[in-house]
């Protein structure tokens, strides 16, 4: 609160109980800059259940000892210490690698939720799902898509090499072979080709892993070429 706004809250103080009125000059000076020095950084009300004026009405109603700053200030301590009880810091929106900004919107989204200006956030696991995720935060998830990221994704390229041939094929336009049916092989949607291995005696000995015929990349290409381009 300001000087004027402890002025008005003495001003409805005094309405209420008489005895803190101070009709000196003086005294009147003085009591606004003491009220002012101990309750500068109270709020006169936030958006979320804190009014001043209440706190100072509950006094009055039910203490017969003159109101004093510490009887406003002390109730707003504890709802800022009931609100932060309340309140599970959410995962920040911001690129998760840049530790500074991370912990920067921590400490704000707690600041916040302190002095009133933002509602707690509960848990997760006790409210409904995903409903209180952060829009911004929602962004980032989808710009990744995954929950491998890119650069890991990039790293394993060489550990899956038909998975990472089939996302160049997506990532470059060129049709995915695995989407369809192999005609030649049998491999279903997903699954790589396969061929026959053949032991010495011209016996099946099991089938290999192998890259995607060439029926089947015809297949996939005639598929890709009927369905509209991805907007
Ligand atoms: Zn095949």
């Amino acid at each position: 609160m300001d000087r004027r706004e402890i002025a008005a809250l003495l001003a409805y103080i005094g309405r209420l109980d008489p005895r803190t009125i101070r009709t000196l000059q003086g005294e009147a000076r003085d009591q606004l800059a003491q009220w002012h020095e101990l309750l500068g950084d109270v709020p006169m009300a936030t958006p979320h259940g804190w009014d001043v004026r209440v706190a100072a009405r509950q006094h009055i109603r039910t203490s017969p000892y003159q109101i004093l700053p510490a009887d406003l200030a002390r109730p707003w301590e504890s709802y800022r210490r009931d609100r932060l009880a309340r309140h599970s810091d959410p995962t920040p929106s911001v690129d998760p690698d840049d530790q500074a900004a991370w912990t920067a919107e921590l400490a704000g989204t707690r600041r916040a939720v302190a002095a009133g200006t933002a509602q707690p956030a509960q848990a997760r696991a006790i409210t409904s799902g995903r409903d209180g995720v952060d829009p911004k935060l929602e962004v980032r998830l989808r710009e990744i898509g995954s929950c491998i990221p890119p650069a890991a994704r990039a790293a394993l390229a060489p550990y899956r090499p038909a998975r990472a041939a089939r996302e160049t094929a997506v990532a470059q336009g060129l049709p995915d072979a695995l989407s369809v049916r192999c005609e030649w092989c049998l491999a279903q949607p997903g699954e790589p080709c396969r061929r026959r291995r053949i032991g010495p005696d011209g016996g099946a000995r099991g089938t290999a892993l192998c890259a995607s015929h060439p029926s089947r990349v015809d297949l996939a290409a005639a598929q890709q070429a009927q369905q509209p381009a991805p907007a």
